[in-house]
């Protein structure tokens, strides 16, 4: 038998055949968008091959034009989009389209599975690639040969149901040609001008010449080099979905040009949906880098923070020599300094969202605000930028209302040096806590800060604008006496009472101290400086680390009921108060979050009970 002619046939990873079912019977509407996507993907074939062509000397047809011919054909109803991109050899073929890599497939599959029928939106969230063409297909042929001399020629048929084959292809030119036989009602796909009309939204994107039907239709235009004032809302959407295979809208479009102190032309968008909270995985960044319209690197690590991993769009900049590699393009202290500028000014046209559009900042806010914080805690030049956007609720707003650190300090009385905060799983957590009735009776605003992530990141942040930021759990902060309710236990007593309850507590208290600080607790633990809180600690834990053993400051209330009678019982019934003050020190770890090994705690409150009852 000759190889040129044998058949392989293959069958689907699991996931494909899920994808391709949920994509051949979805309602979604919107099924031009199948073109977009396989002219896209050309684009971003011929851009490879672009690549391809600074470094390689032994490609594969090395005079073939780089472009993209789509051809329609009425009577044998088919669609061919033929790009001379970088191809796909055999294996490329079976990893590509027979598998999925992507990562947040899985995520966007079980989305499916939990929207029931409601597919549509989902899929307009999310996008398939390639595998959308069987949208519109009752079969589909890919006729590719790799960039790469030596390989062969193939052909990948399938009906995208369980399976495809591949085989070999002798006539096969440099790239990928992808014929879309349309299934019945679908017809109109082969139609010229219906073609031509979808091409229309974004072929002026796509930076190779695009023809249909022999007729040239793109004008090869890079939008982020044109004024603003020319630029319709439509146009925007259209290149940010078309370049980032994005399906939502911009959330945000910051498109901007300037001289000094380099030569930029930026088009940045922010999108509407963070696909990193549908557990879609970490995203990759996504602004290109660009010299003069001809591409350097289409995701460039390090050209913005990792933190901006979020961003779509183009940096173009005339000051980067055109012949820069990709590697040392990682470290050239033009795309640090590049990196810098637009990072201050993306976070500058954030504050005057925020100032201006308040409203659809916190919407911003609410899915984004992840990333603001991963920048405080590693990105130390943006710090003061990144604190002002924080946005949280505080001890003297209600439920629900939102402020920021500049409206806290407006408020603050003037001799304030502080900023206070506290952590904690939700405001109701943070509220029924020890902690917050101390800053509550002094008339102190207490930033209310409930991510998991907020204690780690507020650990990073030392100030805003000249007040120390401090976490109200720690024992070291002065506060001003205030006058409270109830009589104090007198010194004699006080001293005595101390003595007994840090004999009691050796182990599990560092000291006991008699404070002014509680109001209605009769104790508190408190954390000292430096040392892990309860977040912290949890998180230490979910990730497997040793927990160091600190020891917390025990506050004992000397105006407190509890106190006053834990003084009596401890002259009349050593033993029982020796209970009582166990307990107590339990019940402060508890809500303090620092108690380790609550078993002992029901055992003690039995016996407790029990003499209660006698
Ligand atoms: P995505 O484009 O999001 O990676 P697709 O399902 O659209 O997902 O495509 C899967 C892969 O198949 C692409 O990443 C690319 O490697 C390859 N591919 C698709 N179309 C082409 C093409 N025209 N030329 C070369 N490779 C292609």
């Amino acid at each position: 038998m000759s190889t040129a002619t044998e058949e392989h046939t293959h069958t689907f990873q699991a996931e494909v055949r899920q994808l391709l079912d949920i994509v051949i019977h979805s309602l979604y509407t919107d099924k031009e968008i199948f073109v977009r996507e396989l002219v896209s993907n050309a684009s971003d074939a011929l851009e490879k091959m672009r690549l391809k062509q600074l470094t390689e000397k032994d490609v594969f047809q090395p005079d073939r034009e780089l472009g993209i011919e789509i051809t329609t054909n009425e009577e044998a109803k088919t669609l061919t989009i033929s790009d001379s991109g970088i191809g796909m050899n055999n294996e490329e073929l079976v990893e590509n389209l027979g598998t999925i890599a992507h990562s947040g497939t899985k995520a966007f599959l079980e989305k499916m599975k939990e929207q029931g029928d409601s597919n549509a939106d989902v899929i307009g969230q999310f996008g398939v690639g390639f595998y959308s063409a069987f949208m519109a297909a009752d079969n589909v042929d890919v006729h590719t040969h790799s960039w790469e001399n030596g390989t062969e020629g193939q052909t990948w048929t399938s009906d995208g149901a369980s399976g495809y084959s591949i085989t070999d292809n002798a006539e096969a030119q440099r790239g990928c040609s992808i014929v879309v036989h349309l299934k019945e009602d679908m017809e109109e796909f082969c139609q010229d001008a219906r073609i031509k009309a979808i091409l229309e939204k974004y072929s002026n994107f796509v930076s190779f010449p695009i023809t249909l039907n022999g007729e040239h239709i793109n004008k090869v235009e890079a939008l982020w080099l044109k004024s603003k004032k020319d630029i319709s809302e439509d146009e925007y959407k259209e290149f940010y979905k078309f370049t980032s295979h994005a399906f939502d809208d911009p959330r945000y479009t910051m498109h901007f040009s300037a001289d000094a102190p380099l030569s930029i032309n930026a088009l940045l968008f922010t999108p509407t949906e963070n696909t990193e909270q549908f557990g879609m995985g970490q995203m990759e960044p996504g602004v290109s880098l660009y010299c003069r319209k001809v591409l350097i690197d289409a995701k460039p690590d390090k050209l913005l923070p990792e933190w901006l991993r979020f961003l779509r769009g183009v940096i173009d900049s005339e000051d980067l020599p055109l012949n820069i590699s990709r590697e040392s393009m990682q470290d050239s202290a033009l795309v640090q300094k590049l990196n810098g500028l637009i990072t201050k000014r993306y976070l500058k046209f954030l504050e005057k969202e925020a100032k201006n559009n308040t409203e659809s900042y916190e919407e911003f806010y609410k899915k984004f605000s992840r990333f603001l914080k991963e920048g405080i805690a590693t990105s130390y030049e943006h710090q003061a930028q990144l604190a002002g956007l924080l946005r949280f609720e505080t001890s003297l707003n209600e439920p629900g209302e939102i402020t920021n650190f500049a409206q806290y300090i407006d408020r603050a009385k003037e001799e304030q040096e502080s900023i206070y905060y506290l952590t904690g799983m939700s405001r109701e957590a943070i509220e029924s806590g020890p902690y917050l009735e101390a800053f509550k009776a002094r008339g102190l605003e207490v930033c209310f800060f409930t991510e998991p992530v907020d204690q780690y990141v507020m650990e990073a942040l030392p100030e805003f604008k000249g007040k120390k930021l401090v976490s109200a759990d720690r024992g070291e902060i002065d506060l001003e006496d205030v006058v409270t309710e109830g009589e104090e236990l007198d010194s004699k007593k006080r001293k005595k009472l101390i003595e007994f309850i840090e004999n009691e507590l050796s182990e599990k208290f560092e000291k006991v101290e008699s404070s002014g600080r509680l109001i209605d607790s009769p104790v508190a633990a408190l954390t000292p400086k430096d040392a892990p809180n309860a977040q912290m600690r949890s998180m230490m834990q979910a990730m497997g680390q040793d927990m160091p053993s600190t020891k917390a400051t025990l506050e004992i209330n000397p105006r407190h009921a509890v106190i006053h009678g834990l003084s009596n019982l401890m002259e009349s019934d050593k033993e029982t108060a020796g209970l009582v003050v166990q307990q107590l020190a339990d019940n402060a770890l508890l809500s303090a979050g620092l108690l380790d090994n609550p078993h002992k705690m029901t055992a003690r409150m039995n016996v407790l009970i029990e003499k209660l009852v006698k």
